[in-house]
């Protein structure tokens, strides 16, 4: 069994993958061809945003925003602990200070009280100027906007959402990536909708930053590319990877509802005996991990691989405990709810076309193994 299996995918729809990819080798514009905007433009429309702008990585994504928002030293940028590494290392390359908060035990994101307290604290010391908020929408589960929106307005911060994990989930009816100032998305090929290789977007209505975030895209150019009126780097996204984007976004809605069948099935048998995600009824899940909560965690990983079972770990260590963000001083004990997660969490495979069978299997030795050892 595999923990995500993309070949049962690709053999739905290899013809229409293929047809994609030809077209690019036909008119040979690898660099930014007709695909790109294509695309920007289906998934735009599909988040209901005004502007999308593809990028070679979410890690890009949430990069170039930054940049777009002239994050520098002395600049704090909020965000949570328990998440990719990705999110809070582009905070730090741009020489400013990620913050962190802790977060909700029971959705696993930023907690929006927290949140507040954490902005109050800086603003009170003094020594870094409040900038933006990064929330991020943990396993598919979008973070609570209304609330962040709130309190960001309140201190005129912008809120970047980092939907790496998200794309294709809802909050209050609407899309992810339409949720606040600009959003992120990763098309990684695990992510629930992922290309062949690296690909992000961003999303956002604000017409003034999308022309930013073109234009840092392509090193900073203005009227053209040997124009350069500002600091960018190369993030373009490559023109196959759109073109593949282009064909599994076709079927994309269908697999977030298997997703969602996937999901549902797992906490009916599970909800008795593992602590599950709790998903807010406002919300939909894209499902990017199912993820549920065990003192014996590791005891129950290791007796799952030897039924071949394949389980993970997102995140056994949150970051501020990270030696990446040593520099920032932040100690065991400082977000409790985090670290106490980050010890009790694991994954079950989860993607669309885990078959009925297979489940019955990995809930059944869940169930076994619990009964037994723990
Ligand atoms: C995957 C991920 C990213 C980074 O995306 P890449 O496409 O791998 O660069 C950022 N944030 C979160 C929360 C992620 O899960």
């Amino acid at each position: 069994m595999r923990f995500i299996d993309l070949a049962a995918q690709q053999y739905r729809i290899r013809d229409k993958i293929e047809n994609r990819v030809k077209k690019v080798l036909d008119h040979g514009q690898y660099i930014m061809g007709p695909e790109i905007s294509e695309l920007e433009e289906k998934l735009a429309d599909y988040v209901g945003a005004q502007h999308a702008v593809g990028v070679g990585s979410g890690t890009d994504a949430l990069l170039i925003p930054l940049m777009a928002y002239g994050i520098e030293q002395g600049d704090a940028v909020f965000t949570t602990t328990f998440t990719f590494i990705a999110t809070a290392e582009v905070i730090q390359l741009l020489r400013a200070t990620p913050v962190f908060v802790d977060i909700d035990p029971k959705t696993f994101n930023i907690d929006p009280d927290k949140l507040e307290r954490s902005i109050n604290e800086v603003i009170k010391e003094g020594k870094l100027k409040p900038r933006g908020i990064i929330p991020v929408d943990l396993f598919g589960q979008p973070a609570e906007y209304d609330e962040i929106n709130e309190i960001a307005k309140k201190h005129n911060l912008f809120v970047l959402e980092d939907a790496a994990q998200s794309f294709g989930a809802t909050y209050k009816g609407n899309k992810t990536c339409s949720l606040a100032d600009i959003a992120a998305a990763s098309f990684f090929p695990s992510k629930p909708l992922g290309c062949y290789g690296d690909g992000g977007m961003i999303f956002t209505d604000n017409t003034e930053l999308y022309e930013k975030l073109v234009s840092i895209r392509v090193h900073g150019q203005g009227s053209d590319k040997y124009d350069n009126i500002r600091n960018g780097i190369n993030g373009r996204m490559d023109t196959i990877q759109a073109a593949i984007l282009l064909a599994k976004f076709e079927i994309f809605d269908e697999e977030i509802q298997l997703r969602q069948e996937v999901a549902k099935r797992y906490n009916k048998a599970l909800k008795d005996i593992l602590d599950l995600c709790y998903v807010n009824n406002h919300s939909i899940s894209s499902w990017a991990q199912y993820s549920v909560l065990h003192p014996d965690r590791d005891k129950i990983i290791k007796k799952l691989k030897e039924n071949d079972i394949p389980a993970a770990i997102y995140y056994s260590k949150p970051l501020h405990l990270q030696k990446a963000f040593l520099n920032l001083a932040y100690h065991k004990g400082h977000f409790p709810a985090a670290e106490h997660i980050a010890a009790r969490i694991f994954s079950l495979p989860l993607y669309p076309y885990l078959t009925e069978e297979d489940q019955n299997l990995i809930i059944s030795s869940i169930k076994n193994i619990i009964k037994s050892a723990c």
